[in-house]
């Protein structure tokens, strides 16, 4: 049997995919490229704006054109979110929510066996166990994603997640020792450790600290932190990562806005005053940090006034990046139904005008990388006559191929001589 995988969202939603797709090897299913040679079709769904979900009904109708004949399974974020839609969507023959994907292959005998529609989305209780899946790291990356916390307890005013992803919950601190022990076996280089709310790992008294320090004891020269948010990066938790040369300095961190009164309408856990004091105590630690951000524009409510010292806020933090969102109304979110929703050609102008400063910003940051070495993780030869690959802030960092010699899996000091197409340009160290 042939199975066929297609992913929406983000890194966790990737990452589970990847562990579906090793569950059903393990079960001697064979990986489709096209899903016109599939017989099995996994989409994997996101639901954080709208826009993703019409992503997911596009997506869904090309698949079962393409594969007529295929159990197409539609499972994620948009199932757990919104099961009633999801089961008046006729093309699915499985519907799975993000909950029991370890019974995937059980899920697929039994459909094989006795064809009917299943409907199989569990709701959440505050009392279920993070679920462990199989590693699904790709050999062919020269990274590997580990996925050691799901859910979030926050309930944003504007976010749908905690009703896709249920209460906050770890992988079990041994377990993902074993699971990290795996992959440097397998020899990736760099881990990059990722969840929901990533900073609200706790395990048996462990926290996101030590699950740093236990891959940097396994071996890692580089153990990156996916996105987080701001409320969890206490002081002792900063001074415990910055102990560990292998931790990448770079932090992912959501803002969503720079207004205080927006961040208290969103039912954001810090001030603005805060965020920047979060800012200063991690470049004290880290001073070549890149903090990157996620950054909302037209939450309902906010007025010119309010973007204009969300512009200003974003200046004075001077992000290394910047990814812009409108705000897209959620169904059963509190902010869905606030008063004063901002109009869309309004949330536009604002998204631009912050993404024209996020360039700026973007490009201030590599230009202040000119001139300094960093270590780069080789990822892949561009035809081009380069060689391609990050540094540890993951600026992208290519460098002149002048031997035919393959550099990748291999971390090398580079210096950074220039700027190019939101990138960096340096010569390999010594060479
Ligand atoms: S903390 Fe993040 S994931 Fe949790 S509700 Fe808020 S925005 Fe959503």
């Amino acid at each position: 049997m042939q199975a066929y995988f297609y992913t929406l969202g983000c890194k966790v939603n990737t990452v589970e995919t990847g562990s579906m797709a090793a569950l059903l090897q393990q079960n001697g299913y064979t990986l489709s490229d096209t899903p016109e040679q599939a017989d099995v079709i996994v989409l994997n769904s996101c639901t954080v704006t709208a826009s993703g979900d019409s992503r997911m009904l596009k997506a869904l109708r090309r698949l079962r054109v393409a594969a007529p004949h295929a159990v197409i399974v539609l499972t994620g974020c948009y199932v757990q979110a919104f099961p009633d839609e999801a089961a008046k969507l006729p093309e699915a023959d499985i519907l799975l929510g993000t909950a029991n994907r370890s019974a995937l292959c059980t899920i697929l005998t039994s459909y094989l066996q006795n064809p009917h529609r299943m409907m199989l989305m569990k709701p959440f209780t505050k009392d279920d166990a993070f679920e462990s899946l199989p590693l699904g790291a790709d050999a062919l990356h020269t990274r590997a994603f580990l996925k050691i916390q799901d859910g979030c307890d926050r309930f944003c005013t504007y976010c749908i997640i905690p009703y896709a992803r249920g209460r906050s919950r770890s992988q079990e601190i041994g377990e993902v020792r074993r699971e990290a022990e795996t992959l440097f076996a397998a020899g990736f280089r760099e881990i990059v450790l990722c969840g929901i709310n990533l900073a609200c790992y706790a395990s048996d008294g462990a926290d996101l600290a030590d699950v740093v320090r236990v891959c940097a004891e396994i071996g890692f020269p580089r153990v990156r932190l996916g996105s987080l948010e701001p409320d969890g990066l206490t002081p002792d938790v900063l001074d415990r990562i910055a102990d560990v040369p292998a931790l990448c300095p770079q932090f992912h961190i959501s803002v969503q806005s720079g207004c205080d009164r927006i961040l208290k309408a969103m039912h954001r856990h810090y001030s603005c005053a805060e965020f920047e004091t979060l800012a200063a105590e991690i470049r004290k630690r880290f001073p070549n940090a890149a903090l990157t951000t996620d950054i909302m524009t037209g939450f309902p409510g906010e007025t010119d006034e309010d973007h204009a010292e969300t512009m200003e806020f974003v200046q004075r933090v001077r992000f290394a990046q910047m990814h812009v969102f409108r705000y897209s109304p959620r169904p059963s979110t509190k902010a869905a139904d606030a008063p004063c929703q901002v109009p869309e050609r309004v949330k536009k102008l604002r998204a631009d005008a912050l993404a024209e400063l996020g360039v700026q910003m973007r490009t201030a940051f590599l230009e202040s990388c000119v001139g300094r070495t960093v270590n780069v993780l080789f990822e892949r030869e561009r035809g081009s006559g380069f060689h391609q690959g990050h540094a540890e802030n993951y600026a992208s960092v290519r460098v002149p191929d002048i031997d035919g010699e393959s550099r990748r899996g291999r971390i090398l000091p580079v210096k950074i001589t220039g700027v190019t197409e939101g990138g960096l340009v340096g010569e390999i160290d010594g060479l």
